[in-house]
């Protein structure tokens, strides 16, 4: 029962200075969020220490009793939640909950097509090095140059071309909405199952504020990390015939025992999604992007070389370009890391620079949101990196502007010793 301070102070230490970064600086990662400190409790419980290989009522271990009553709720709270007919609560990250579901609609060697990563895909979608890239017949689109937009025209003629098995809809870098029953109709024409991975607006789509991809997707995918706001991990839902499959592709098919306590985390943010003060803050988070994107578009950041990708957004993210400032991705990022902002750099199509450089970032609002930050914070916030990103800049005075903004919204003050 020694605690964690004592028995190991090395980590400790590691986890306190985590506590004091998230605090003191303004975390503008678009896949990132605060977790309630209820989820965090959950997801810390003796239900850490359970095996429940198998579901709910079938199960391969004794004394899952408790834990059968979690993960129910956690099933029915999303199903509800999504408007889904079947929910898989198991898998342990997103890229866990993507490789089930490509394997339950598809086999190794059989086409699939997604969106570029290099135009805002995820690593999951087909990329080289990734399970998806090695095991399948990968054919990717792309966003349209000029627009920035997905083009559903090349989606249509490379679906009829290449007749894939699986379409995927969704992404990790893309300012704007997706048109689902555009992508079905397609996937229904070529006779391919359409799989959407929403990871990235799933918050947005429960507050309302976004299409429900539920309506349209044979499978969905999701993490339950980054706009829904709960603790790192994955989910699946489907259509009713797609359950069996689903389930025994998770489990045995890539999974052991599932992780409990964070399922049951898991059901904790689900509850919390439903309420309306979710639905606030989701609203907050896409206001908070609009409002970066319109003040990154503005006269002066667009003199220092600073332009928005498809000139604004729908969701949580703007994706910044930077080919025609003096700064590349990696400069960028670094010198708002210098003020205390966090992004990350990101790849613009057909980006000149290589991926570990890029000439982008990707800024999120989310965690902000979380934070209570307001219209007018976020304003504030889009000025300091309106500034940043200017030639000359005064870091210490940039500095003392994000300190302020991270004083008035305090974070997990009940965790500081
Ligand atoms: N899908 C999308 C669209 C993502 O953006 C991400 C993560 O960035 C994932 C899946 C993978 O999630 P995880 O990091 O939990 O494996």
């Amino acid at each position: 029962n020694t605690p964690l301070h004592e028995l190991d102070p090395e980590i400790a230490a590691a986890v306190d200075a985590e506590l004091r970064r998230q605090q003191s600086t303004l975390e503008m990662i678009a896949s990132e969020n605060f977790a309630p400190l209820a989820v965090m409790e959950a997801q810390g419980s003796v239900l850490t220490n359970k095996y429940a290989e198998g579901y709910p009522g079938r199960r391969y271990y004794g004394g899952c009793e408790h834990v059968d009553v979690a993960e129910q709720i956690a099933i029915d709270r999303i199903k509800e939640l999504f408007g889904a007919e079947y929910a898989n609560v198991q898998p342990h990250s997103g890229a866990s909950a993507n490789q089930a579901a490509l394997f339950a609609l598809a086999q190794p060697g059989d086409t699939i097509l997604g969106l570029d990563l290099a135009h805002g895909g995820h690593l999951t979608h087909g990329m080289r090095l990734n399970f998806s890239g090695k095991q399948f017949d990968v054919v990717a689109y792309h966003v349209d140059e000029e627009t920035g937009l997905v083009d559903m025209a090349e989606v249509e003629k490379l679906a009829k071309e290449h007749r894939p098995k699986v379409i995927i809809a969704g992404w990790s870098a893309y300012p704007r909405q997706l048109d689902f029953a555009e992508f079905r109709r397609i996937a229904d024409e070529v006779e391919a199952y359409l799989w959407v991975d929403m990871a990235h607006f799933a918050g947005l789509v429960a507050a309302g504020l976004h299409p429900n991809p539920v309506e349209h997707a044979h499978v969905v995918t999701s993490t339950t990390h980054k706009t829904l706001g709960g603790p790192r991990g994955g989910i699946i839902l489907a259509k009713k015939e797609f359950a069996k499959k689903l389930n025994s592709s998770v489990f045995p098919g890539f999974q052991g025992g599932p992780l409990e306590h964070v399922i049951a985390a898991k059901a904790v943010s689900f509850k919390v999604a439903a309420g309306e003060e979710f639905k606030e803050r989701q609203h907050r988070t896409v206001e908070g992007a609009r409002i970066l994107a319109e003040r990154l578009t503005a006269a002066d950041a667009r003199e220092a070389g600073v332009n928005v990708l498809s000139g604004g957004t729908d969701v949580h993210l703007i994706l910044v370009d930077l080919r025609e400032s003096e700064l590349d991705g990696q400069q960028a990022e670094d010198r708002l890391h210098e003020v205390g902002i966090t992004v990350n750099r990101n790849a613009v199509p057909n980006d000149p620079r290589p991926p570990m450089v890029t000439s982008g970032l990707r800024i999120g609002t989310p965690a902000l949101a979380t934070r209570g930050f307001t219209a007018e914070d976020f304003a504030e916030v889009a000025d300091v990196i309106a500034e940043t990103l200017k030639p000359s800049y005064d870091a210490a005075a940039l500095k003392a502007r994000v300190e302020a903004l991270a004083g008035k919204h305090p974070l997990y003050p009940g965790l500081n010793k």
